[in-house]
């Protein structure tokens, strides 16, 4: 269909739409050039549809109602594009969704390293410059057991700095099956690269043996290297070296042992019904030279990477200059100092710290959530879907603990006025997105990882959402 020239006349000028906009209230607080700009594309937007021949009444091209629109989409373009949203996906370390969530008193400890000057670097004692990990150096020894300690601004850059700083031109062995790639193109083999380690790969994917690593070594070995496996798991014949045997190998041929543990978690979580892992106290006390692990994944911090080990070692990785490039800012220290803090009684730790407590609250606890959701919205939704209770199972996620989950309760959603995905997009496209998962034709909310908090949220939501289509 050819344009309708005269339609083109119709569209509003930009300055005429300044001038009517100018005593809106909504608007106020927008920067004038934003609001120009807003309106320049909304209105190009208009002249698109009208030239690739699409119906436009003449008569919503002025008036209040295109004012209002126009409005909307200006506050639309204007709000933060980094927002919260509701995880009800039942992930709870979600890479995607920011992992960790931290403790109140966690964030009151952020708020004022924000707020007022600190003595990020200043020795307070000597009045002289001090160096900003110091201040959990103790910390991380004490509930480790390790000799030193530093921080360095997430794992990918914990594990480049130790390569870097032990392996540079030199040899790292690791073994085949820990040749891992762990999400966002992080693979272990690229990052041993980017160092400057020359990989050596020992052992077949599902076994490697002791044998291999010492035929392996050299003396351009710089060291030996574990990876954690973090996000996947190789199940039937398989064989890894245990770390007691691996150190013992490495003093006697004089080379440092790292492992990289992905998730890294001061707690034994199977009580929860999750696999037992090696807890970072246990790897230090296999002799481990270093050892590696975030600060938002199990741990259930900021985004930090954390190296600790043996003192003549994290002495050399802190004078690496890459150190100055990695480091952590205030919000970072204040974050982990006070979530370290909370480590020092493991009780308090797991009622404390979100993404403990949820791996940690029992299935009865979330069901009695999904109810308490079902009873508050059903009334208002009238007829719209239907809302059913189900048995689900919660990943932890973060790479940590790969195939494991808790078991949980959803709240599947089958929708009656509109498709299940058009209700998953719209939910996702809310003022605070709700982010749930589709599964045979139902959405399904899972309320592990929902806050009691956040119940009247969802709730306004879903009826909002589903309503908005009646
Ligand atoms: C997650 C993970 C990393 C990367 O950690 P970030 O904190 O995300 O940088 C590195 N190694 C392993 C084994 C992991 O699981």
């Amino acid at each position: 269909m050819k344009p309708d020239k005269n339609l083109l006349r119709h569209i509003p000028k930009v300055n005429d739409c300044l001038i009517q906009l100018s005593d809106r209230e909504q608007l106020a607080g927008i920067p004038l050039n934003r609001i120009k700009k807003c309106t320049r594309a909304f209105l190009d937007s208009i002249r698109q549809d009208l030239l690739a021949g699409k119906p436009v009444d003449p008569g919503s091209l002025e008036g209040e109602e295109f004012l209002e629109k126009l409005s909307a989409y200006i506050i639309r373009y204007h709000q933060p594009r980094f927002k919260r949203v509701i995880n009800a996906t039942g992930v709870i370390i979600h890479t995607n969704l920011g992992r960790s969530v931290l403790p109140d008193m966690t964030m009151d400890e952020l708020h004022r390293a924000g707020l007022r000057y600190s003595n990020l670097e200043f020795d307070l004692q000597t009045g002289e410059r001090g160096s900003r990990y110091s201040l959990v150096e103790e910390l991380l020894c004490e509930l480790t057991g390790a000799e030193a300690a530093l921080v360095v601004n997430n794992n990918a850059a914990a594990v480049l700095i130790v390569l870097d700083t032990l392996a540079k031109g030199r040899e790292a062995i690791v073994s085949r099956g820990q040749l891992v790639e762990i999400g966002g193109s992080f693979r272990i083999p690229d990052v041993m690269a980017r160092s400057g380690a020359c990989l050596v790969e020992v052992g077949a994917t599902n076994r490697t043996h002791l044998q291999d690593y010492r035929e392996a070594i050299t003396e351009h070995t710089g060291l030996l290297m574990k990876v954690h496996c973090s996000n996947y798991r190789i199940i039937g014949f398989t064989s890894e070296v245990a770390n007691e045997e691996l150190v013992a190998l490495g003093r006697e041929c004089g080379v440092p042992v790292m492992e990289d543990l992905g998730s890294g978690c001061f707690v034994d979580l199977s009580r929860f019904g999750l696999m037992r892992e090696p807890t970072v106290q246990e790897v230090v006390r296999s002799g481990v030279d270093v050892v590696t692990f975030s600060g938002d994944k199990l741990l259930g911090g900021p985004q930090a990477g954390v190296i600790v080990g043996g003192k003549r070692i994290i002495d050399l990785i802190k004078k690496n200059p890459l150190n100055r490039a990695l480091r952590i800012d205030k919000f970072t220290l204040a974050g982990l100092e006070s979530i370290l803090r909370f480590y020092l009684d493991s009780d308090l730790a797991l009622q404390r710290i979100p993404t403990l407590s949820m791996i940690a609250a029992p299935v009865a606890l979330i069901e009695k959530r999904a109810r308490a959701f079902i009873e508050q919205v059903e009334e208002h939704l009238q007829g719209t879907c239907v809302l059913t209770l189900r048995d689900a199972a919660s990943r932890v996620g973060g790479g940590a603990m790969p195939e494991q989950s808790v078991a949980s309760k959803v709240v599947a959603i089958a929708p009656t006025v509109m498709s299940v995905n058009g209700l998953e997009q719209a939910l996702r496209q809310m003022e605070i997105p709700v982010i749930g998962r589709v599964e045979e034709d139902r959405l399904l909310l899972d309320m592990r990882t929902v806050a009691e908090d956040e119940l009247d949220l969802l709730a306004a939501g879903l009826c909002s959402a589903l309503r908005a289509s009646v």
